[in-house]
């Protein structure tokens, strides 16, 4: 077969570009970090390659010996590092250098500000990778050949980081990738043997695979360097971090070690290792990170747990080793119960997968229940980034609904800000003594759900309110519909049932005034008529004159509008429309004679409940004019 060989200069990806520019002159406080991203990718691509030497051992050619050189050229201002791994065709050096394929990366993108300092922060969010080598090089050069392509299938790579890069085939004896940078002026320091041995050490110690350097020349006793052998050096200690028992592992080998397998800058928050030996034998070591990545609420990319089978790479998919609310750990999974030609398909169905899975999601919130009980401070810092995807577990994951109900935080008409500090076991101790439900209200923003009519009863009786505005409250309030013993209850839905909390006189009182509205009730619901399911009297107002309310069993309104915007059909559910006898509007109306007039007031009524709620006219122009008109009939 021929070989196509002809020189091509492609662009980058608009992104790429983006990306590019941004790195390099946003990450010069730490910019060693170069160094443990290629070495990461060189380790990826050995776990490849072992992982698809399983089923056919010819790729491994003759050299079965897997490692990562590194070497530096102090005349020509160079630092290679070479791997013997899986290597690349041209058209994977095309889609993976030179694009970004990830998902989320638009929107990624959409965040950068322009302000150097903020944009900084993000990218640590987003890993940077291969395109961190410009950080230190105003060229890079990359040889490539696939594993089981013949040597003519070489791929060499080159861009100066501006825009463009060229792409030729060449001949590569050798397969594995070879990476060249042709250092910045001004990166001298890291042309030293000691300097690249120590940022080896401090990133990369815990590599499962030798990163080997040519040895420091040491001067004979006339001073004199014998350059004519050169010996090689491993200089990591290229064990598994995982391996090792716990007592032998510092806190910062822990942090190094995640910071290689999640491409992150940050420290992680908190960790969780674990050597399990019984019925199913594995080795976990998960991480929590301090920071939510930039494609969290992306629920179909799942990445981040990597499966071994003994010591060997299968494969990075969480889809069967985490829940999606819990997407966001990084971390390693080792086991030696599988086969190493464990596929998929098999993990889909695999008993040992199950029992790691369900070990590790509870070894997890274990983790962050201490973390939740004894450090609040961490826990708030977690909860703000991650508060929202773990709002998703109560209805994902039946098992473990006890306790994750016990990690939720909530504003609170208590708490007093839009902060989530208030965890149902809090709410539930400084309940009314009568009070034996756990009542909340739904609302697009904070702003709404605190100031909502629906909130005045409560307000006046002392009752605390969970105020729920992220977007995911819906579905959790569906989900977790009672809490040690006691029901959530929606303020906006159903008839308002106060239960012990009101006395027999008050009952009393409220049944006289509801029948003396009857007839006025009566005569509003055949007004709106088509436009409600129900008129009533009510004492949840106290200075609203008019609010409206779903019924029991009905979609709240907030979630009716929130899928409407998400462009979904709903088969609306009509309102409740409740009246407050006790408010001036409501009484004017009872007196009300001319029907025009009567229609007029109701329909303002109607209208204004639902803007108070944050709904939407269906005519704003008519209420406008009908609202005028009364106005001036005031004045
Ligand atoms: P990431 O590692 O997060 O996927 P990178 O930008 O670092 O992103 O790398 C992009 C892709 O390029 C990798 O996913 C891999 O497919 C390929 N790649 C990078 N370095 C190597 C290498 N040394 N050997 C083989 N493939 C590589």
């Amino acid at each position: 077969m021929g070989v196509d060989a002809h020189k091509e200069t492609l662009g980058f990806q608009t992104e790429v570009k983006q990306l590019l520019n941004l790195m390099i002159h946003s990450l010069y406080s730490n910019k060693e970090i170069f160094l443990r991203e290629l070495i990461s990718n060189a380790a990826d691509a050995a776990d490849k390659l072992r992982f698809e030497a399983l089923s056919d051992d010819a790729l491994y050619e003759d050299d079965a010996e897997l490692n990562i050189r590194v070497a530096f050229d102090e005349k020509a201002r160079t630092i290679t590092i070479t791997d013997n791994g899986i290597g690349m065709n041209r058209q994977e050096v095309i889609d993976n250098i030179g694009t970004i394929a990830r998902s989320g990366t638009k929107a990624f993108f959409g965040q950068l500000t322009g302000d150097q300092a903020k944009d900084s922060q993000l990218i640590g969010q987003f890993g940077v990778g291969f395109y961190s080598a410009f950080i230190v090089a105003d060229k890079v050069t990359l040889k490539t050949r696939r594993a089981g392509l013949t040597a003519e299938h070489g791929v060499l790579w080159e861009s100066g980081g501006e825009g463009e890069f060229s792409i030729e085939t060449i001949e590569k004896a050798t397969r594995g990738t070879e990476i060249t940078l042709h250092l910045r002026e001004g990166e001298d320091e890291f042309l030293n043997g000691w300097r690249i041995r120590n940022i080896i050490r401090k990133y990369s110690d815990h590599i499962n695979l030798p990163i080997v350097m040519n040895k420091e020349p040491v001067p004979d006793e006339d001073g004199k360097i014998d350059d004519s052998v050169i010996e090689d050096e491993t200089v990591n200690k290229a064990t598994a971090l995982w391996t090792l028992s716990k007592n032998d592992i510092s806190d910062d080998q822990y942090k190094e070690f995640y910071k290689q397998v999640a491409h992150d800058f940050e420290d992680p928050l908190s960790w969780s290792h674990n050597k399990v030996e019984g019925n199913t034998e594995y080795t976990s070591l998960l991480f929590i990170p301090s920071r939510a990545p930039f494609d969290l609420w992306d629920r179909d990319r799942m990445h981040g747990i990597k499966l071994y089978v003994k010591r060997v790479f299968i494969m990075e998919d969480s889809e069967q080793l985490m829940p999606r609310y819990l997407r966001f750990i990084r971390g390693v999974i080792d086991t030696n119960d599988l086969p190493l030609n464990v596929s998929r398909e098999i993990l889909q169905s695999s008993k040992v997968i199950d029992s790691i899975r369900t070990a590790s999601v509870k070894k997890i919130l274990s983790e962050l229940s201490k973390m939740a009980k004894n450090e609040p401070e961490q826990y708030s810092k977690f909860w703000k980034e991650f508060g929202q995807v773990i709002k998703e577990g109560p209805g994902e994951d039946f098992a473990n609904k006890e306790t994750l109900a016990k990690l939720l935080r909530f504003a609170t008409t208590e708490s007093g800000s839009t902060e989530q500090t208030v965890s149902l076991e809090d709410y539930v101790g400084r309940m009314k003594e009568k009070q034996d439900k756990i009542y909340y209200i739904t609302a697009e923003s904070y702003a709404a759900a605190k100031n909502s009519p629906h909130l005045e009863v409560f307000r006046k009786k002392g009752i605390e309110v969970l105020l729920l505005t992220d977007r995911v409250d819906e579905w959790l309030v569906n989900s977790l519909t009672d809490f040690d013993g006691k029901h959530l209850q929606s303020v906006a839905k159903g008839d308002l049932d106060l239960g012990e909390l009101e006395d027999e006189q008050e009952k009393k009182a409220h049944e006289e005034v509801e029948k003396n509205f009857e007839d006025l009730v009566e005569r509003v619901k055949k007004t709106l008529d088509e436009k409600v399911k129900d008129v009533r009297i009510t004492h949840r107002l106290t200075d609203s004159p008019a609010c409206l309310v779903a019924d029991n069993y009905d979609m709240s309104a907030n979630l009716e509008r929130m899928l409407k915007a998400a462009g979904q059909q709903v088969s609306g559910s009509k309102p409740i429309l409740e009246l407050n006898p006790e408010h001036p509007m409501v009484a004017k109306l009872k007196d009300e004679s001319n029907d025009d007039k009567f229609g007029d007031w109701v329909s303002i009524l109607f209208d204004q409940a639902l803007l108070a709620e944050g709904g939407q006219l269906d005519d704003p122009a008519s209420f406008v004019k009908k609202l005028n008109a009364m106005l001036l009939q005031q004045a």
